[in-house]
């Protein structure tokens, strides 16, 4: 384990207290790849509180506002992991200046995937456009089958406006990140040539 990173037991001290809404902790800190290669992947402090922003300023509104199941399939990376799995060294998975997390909406399917970023495009360009985001009252959904969703969280804090830093959409899943400053609303597609990533402009 990394030497600044919190103990287990700060871990659940902290889980326990966590913002209520929908993204827990654990779920942005569970890693089957770090399972495997036995890596604890516990942020340090300031990651922590780099994770505990993104959850409220982007992650819970963002559930709220697309009104249906999301599943995390990578949040936080400790640096070692994101390493280990190819992830790029200045990666928001890093939560170093911001974060990011890894979405699948219930339609996994490429035309999903495509619809879920187009929600995040037109919201956060109308957010930018008024100014401030319309709240907009979450329609009745069937709870998430991850658990943790026995009971409705509470509407975003603040009037919320959504913003990315990069949204991107990858085979199988979409990557969003955020910083709390400057965020630069880039859309991209990833696609594998010749075995490598590479990122193009993406245009609805
Ligand atoms: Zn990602």
């Amino acid at each position: 384990m990394r030497k600044q990173a919190i103990s287990f037991q700060t871990f659940l001290r902290v889980q326990e207290q966590w913002p209520k809404g929908w993204f827990s902790l654990a779920e942005l800190l569970k890693s089957d790849d770090a399972l495997q290669a036995d890596i604890s992947n516990l942020p340090t402090m300031s990651e922590l509180a780099m994770i505990r922003k993104i959850t409220v300023e982007l992650l819970n509104p963002l559930r709220v506002r697309w009104g249906g199941p999301l599943t995390v399939t990578s949040g936080f990376r400790e640096p070692e992991l994101n390493h280990r799995i190819g992830g790029s060294p200045t990666s928001d998975h890093l939560y170093q200046i911001g974060g990011a997390a890894d979405l699948v909406p219930v339609d996994a399917t490429e035309a999903g995937l495509v619809d879920f970023l187009e929600f995040v495009v037109e919201m956060a360009v109308a957010g930018a456009a008024d100014g401030k985001n319309e709240r907009i009252d979450p329609p009745s959904i069937p709870p998430h089958s991850g658990g943790r969703e026995e009971t409705p969280p509470p509407p975003p804090a603040s009037g919320g406006e959504i913003e990315f830093d990069q949204l991107i959409i990858e085979p199988g899943w979409v990557h969003i990140g955020w910083r709390p400053n400057g965020n630069r609303f880039q859309v991209k597609r990833m696609m594998l040539v010749g075995g490598k990533n590479i990122y193009e402009e993406y245009r609805p």
